[in-house]
Order: C-alpha cells, then structure tokens, then sequence
C-alpha cells in the first residue's frame, strides 16, 4: 500500500496543474475545474490512506467525519445562498479561509509539542524547517484571514467603509509604512527565536496576534479602484500559506498545490497591477488619493430607448462597453440578444470591449458574456480595442463606470493612471445605469456630461429589454 502513497500524490499534483493549464482558456475552463476536483479528491483519499485511517495508531475517523460533514454543510449553505452579485465577497472570504486552514493546521502541530513536552521535535536542519514553516504559516495565514475579511467588507461596502467604520488614520502613510515594516520584522525574529525555544508560548501568540494586525493594516489603507490587486494577491498568499503548511509534515501535494495557487495568484496580481498602470509596492505602500465619494452636483436629462434605437439604426460599428452594472442587474443575455439584432437587422459590426478590472472580480465580464452565449472572438481586451472607438458609431456603456472614466488620465486621484476603454473617442456614446452616481472608485464621471452621450437611466435588465423592444420596433 505504501508504494501507491506517491504514486496518489504525483497523480493529484498532476491533474492541479493539467487542469490550471485548462483554465486558461474559456473554452476549456469548465475542464479544468473538473481536473482540478478531481485532483483534489486524489489528494484527499490518499492522505486518509496514508494517515492509515482506522487503524491502530493512525487518524480518528469519528473526528475526520464530523469535519467532512460540518465543513461541507457550511459551504453548501453558503454555495446555495450566494447570489451572483456575492460572489466576488465570497471569493475574498474563501482566500481567508484558505489562509486560516493552513494556519489552523500549524498551530495545532505546534500546540502537540506544547501539550505534551515528553514529545521531542527533531533536531538539527529538520527541526529548524519545521519551527520556520510552522512561523510562515502563521504570519501568512492569519495575515490572509484578517486581510481578506476586511477585503470583504470593503467588496460590501466600497469605498465609504475606510470613512465609516475605519476613519483613515490622520498619521498618514508616512509612518504607517515604518509600523508594518516594523510588525513584519518583529515576526520575523520571533520566528528565529522559536527555533530555540518552539514552545515558548509568548512568542507563539505574539506572532499570530502581530501576523492578525498586519494582515488588517497593509489591506485598510488600499481602496477604490486598486481592490482587484488585494483580491488577487490574498489569493496568492493563501496558497503560500499552505505551501509552508506542507513543509511542516513534508506533504508533497500540498507543497505543489499551495506553489501553484501562490505562482497563479501572484501572476494574476501583476496582471492587475498592470492593468491599473501601477507597481504593487505603490498599491501596498502607498495610498492614492480620494477616501471620500465625491458629490454629484451636475445634472444630464436622460434619452428614451426609442430614441436610441433610432440612431443605432444607423450605425455600422458599434462597441459594447460591460461593467458592474451588467452583473448587478444580470442584463448579460439582453446585451447580447441586442448585439444579435443589430448584426442581423442592420449588418452592423458588434464588439464588446473588456476591461481587465471590470466587474468586481478577475474575468468577471467574461465569466458573464461566456454564460450568455457571446462568441470569444467578439470579446476584445482593453489595449486591442481601444484604437478602434475613433471609428466607432457608438459605444454603448452597460453599467462601467469607473473603468470609462476619463478622470483617470490625470495626475492626481483614486483613478490616476489607471488605463481605461477609451469610450469617450467614439462618435456617440450611450450609457446605460440608474443615474449618475459614480462607480467603486468613488469619482465623477465627465463622460456623462459630454454633448455627444445619451443617458438611459435605469436598471439594466429593464433598460435593455426596453431598447430590444424598441430595436424591433424601429
Ligand atoms: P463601477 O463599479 O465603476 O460602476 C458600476 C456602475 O454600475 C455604477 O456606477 C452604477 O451606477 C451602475 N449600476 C449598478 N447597478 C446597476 C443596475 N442594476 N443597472 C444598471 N447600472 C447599475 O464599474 P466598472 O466595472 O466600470 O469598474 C469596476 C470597479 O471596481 C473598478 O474601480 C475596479 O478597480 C473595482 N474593482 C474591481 C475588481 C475586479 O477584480 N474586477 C475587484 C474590486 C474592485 P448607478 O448606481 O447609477 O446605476
């Protein structure tokens, strides 16, 4: 039995990476989420065997049921709760779950050498591996536990959150920064000092209370539009947590899937740094102006379906522009039941152009127009569709925001810098949202105001229905 242990391990440490190679692409994602649960039940049954479940001297079957059942009854409680609008919070909480697992798991190989001293840890290299890898654990861990609830409550909340519940501190960055490096550090050496003294209980506690601080202070200054790079770099430590967790029992597969989710988490978030023009020590480190929603003063009368409907009439090439909004009012089939009528009515060219930060998660407008059935070809990343809008008829904006707003190409505020859908190039633009209030970031958008954009306010579901309606009327 024990020649099939690896065997299991390199099995399950195959399919993860078979199925990350799948997720890749939308087409073959579905796939790959299956090769990686596949994976992960490889995983799961050969660590039983090799626990040596129900025999003698091996794990408590009573204890490991009881978590089976308690763990998957909370998830599909929360799975069946979920709404679509929830899922980015929910992913933000799970990256802490994650997190807490791992650290969970450390604490209690750590808490087995305090229990019982007549347990002796090994000696020499051995030991100093695991003491380390039980401390990383820790410090990433709880750091990712504390970092991502906050995230959450952000993700709920937007902006206003760092005003309401947690005023931003008037000492500023300017030695905000100093006190993380500080906390850092501090961990740092007390996990050195462990090596000598592993059951020294100060320090244990001392090092999961500092890690629980600095995971709330680096993810409290950072808000507005610079969220999907927390998002993406929690993820990414959630993966190094348990990658530090399986040095401590030397777990193959879980030293493989932990490298994996922290290498594709942190790719991610450079691929997000990227997207908003920014260094990931600017988003750490440094905190971008605007902590308040600006207040909308202006005023912009609002056009009527039919009235677009004839002007789109018209028009030979039209971009579609998709943002939250279209994921809060679930509009994605009406958006493109409209791109299927304008090709067939007028042979107009349709393309929908995709922000690498629109939405509220990574991929988040894919995700939504793949559901709806909207070929891939037609979606078009950010960099290759912009130079096409000076010679676009119309950009029709579903519930974006922030990810068109030109605010963005100045040099100071929350969006600065940011590259954006260059929407405002088009000869007309139509937005479709509930009214002129602004988007996560918290700033005004001059788009809206511009002579050549139509504003149709309302829900987008309803507003879309309403301009198909009136397509076909036309
Ligand atoms: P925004 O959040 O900037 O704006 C969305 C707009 O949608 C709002 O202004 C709102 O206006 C409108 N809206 C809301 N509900 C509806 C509805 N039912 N019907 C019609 N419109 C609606 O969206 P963007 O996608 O442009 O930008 C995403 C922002 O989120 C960026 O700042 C990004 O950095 C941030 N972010 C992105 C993450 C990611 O991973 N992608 C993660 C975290 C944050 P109104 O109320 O007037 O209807």
């Amino acid at each position: 039995m024990d020649a099939w242990i690896p065997l299991g391990y390199l099995a399950s440490a195959a399919l993860f990476i078979l199925g990350l190679k799948k997720l890749g692409h939308p087409r073959t994602a579905p796939r790959g989420n299956q090769y990686g649960a596949l994976g992960m039940l490889v995983a799961v049954v050969t660590t039983l065997v090799d626990m040596q479940v129900g025999t003698e001297g091996g794990a408590n079957w009573g204890l490991i049921v009881a978590g089976l059942v308690i763990g998957s009854i909370i998830g599909l409680v929360m799975a069946l709760r979920a709404r679509m609008t929830g899922m980015p919070e929910l992913v933000a909480l799970f990256n802490g779950f994650g997190g807490a697992a791992s650290a969970l798991v450390a604490l209690s190989e750590t808490w087995k050498y305090i229990e019982d001293p007549a347990l002796a840890l090994p000696t020499g290299l051995a030991r100093q591996v695991i003491v380390v890898a039980a401390g990383l654990s820790a410090l990433v861990g709880w750091a990712t536990l504390t970092g991502s609830v906050l995230a959450m409550f952000k993700l709920m909340g937007g902006i206003e959150l760092r005003g309401k519940w947690f005023p931003t501190p008037t000492w500023g960055p300017r030695w905000l920064n100093p006190v993380k490096l500080f906390m850092l550090l501090g961990v740092v050496v007390l996990i050195l000092l462990s090596i000598g003294d592993p059951t020294n209980q100060a320090y244990l506690w001392t090092i999961i209370g500092l890690s629980c601080v600095l995971g709330v202070v680096l993810v409290l200054p950072i808000g507005g539009a610079d969220m999907p790079v927390v998002v993406s770099l929690l993820n990414s430590l959630s993966g190094i947590a348990a990658a530090f967790t399986g040095f401590i029992f030397s777990n193959p597969v879980l030293i493989v899937a932990g490298s994996l989710v922290g290498a594709s988490g942190l790719i991610l978030t450079f691929i997000m740094c990227k997207a908003m023009n920014r260094t990931l020590r600017d988003v750490l480190f440094k905190e971008f102006g605007g902590t308040t929603r600006e207040k909308v003063t202006r005023t912009k009368a609002g056009s009527d379906p039919e009235e677009v409907a004839m002007m789109l009439d018209g028009a030979r090439k039209v971009i579609i522009v998709p943002g939250y909004g279209m994921a809060v009012s679930q509009c994605q089939h009406q958006v493109k039941e409209l791109g299927d009528l304008l090709q067939e009515r007028y042979d107009t060219e349709v393309k929908y152009a995709i922000h690498p930060v629109a939405g509220r998660m990574p991929g988040h407008m894919n995700v939504l127009l793949a559901e709806a059935s909207v070929p891939y070809e037609q979606l078009i990343e950010m960099d290759e569709i912009n130079p096409e809008f000076p010679e676009c008829d119309v950009a029709l904006i579903i519930g974006a925001n922030d990810t068109c707003n030109p605010a963005a190409r100045e040099d100071e505020g929350p969006l600065a810098g940011m590259p954006i859908i260059d929407a405002d190039l088009a000869r007309t633009v139509v937005i479709v949202k509930r009214s002129l209030s602004v988007g996560y970031a918290g700033v005004d958008n001059d788009l809206f105001y511009m002579d050549k954009t139509m504003m149709l306010f309302g829900d987008g579901k309803a507003m879309m229905t309403d301009l198909n309606n009136a397509v076909k009327d036309a």
